[in-house]
């Protein structure tokens, strides 16, 4: 693998207890692995090797600390479009069909908030349809009421839209 290569791909890490804490740049994980701070769990699945001056290393998609650290307690998780499509299943909000798009419950032209209880998946026909007006305008209704989710690995959905299939498991993720 080129080294020139390397400046995109992530890795997921993961605390001594297998939560999962962030990704990291590969470099950054590599040089854990080095160090002996960390361990890879999953290599890369096509078996990709990284060559350095006297050693050879899988690639890892994967590594785990070998001790564990302690993690502040953040309360509130960002709103992305990833994070919120991975919340609603890829599901439109209104009729259950696939989701391509963004929908602000009480209309942004109506002050309705840009915020994870404001905002659900949604097809793009209810969204032509809806337009600018409320729900109980339309005779419309949710079918799951939103919330803003809670847990460490939603600050890796949030930032990650199409994580690493083999990251799933640790992310509580359905594959
Ligand atoms: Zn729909």
């Amino acid at each position: 693998m080129a080294p020139t290569s390397w400046g995109r791909r992530r890795v997921l890490l993961l605390n001594a207890t297998y939560e999962p804490l962030t990704a990291l740049p590969l470099r950054r994980a590599v040089v854990l692995v080095m160090c002996g701070k960390a361990d890879v769990v999953h290599g890369d699945p096509a078996g990709l090797t990284l060559h350095a001056a006297t050693v050879s290393l899988p690639v890892p998609s994967v590594i785990r600390l070998s001790t564990y650290v302690r993690v502040p307690y953040r309360a509130q998780v960002p709103l992305t479009r990833a994070g919120l499509m991975h919340r609603d299943r890829y599901r439109c909000a209104y009729c259950g069909g696939r989701a391509d798009t963004i929908d602000h419950v009480i209309p942004r032209s109506r002050s309705g908030p840009h915020s994870w209880q404001n905002c659900v998946a949604c097809c793009a026909k209810c969204n032509h349809r809806k337009a600018d007006r409320l729900l109980s305008e339309l005779g419309w209704h949710l079918r799951v009421v939103p919330t803003a989710p809670h847990g460490p690995h939603w600050r890796l959905l949030v930032h990650s839209g199409e994580a690493d299939p083999l990251w799933r498991p640790y992310l509580g993720v359905a594959a």
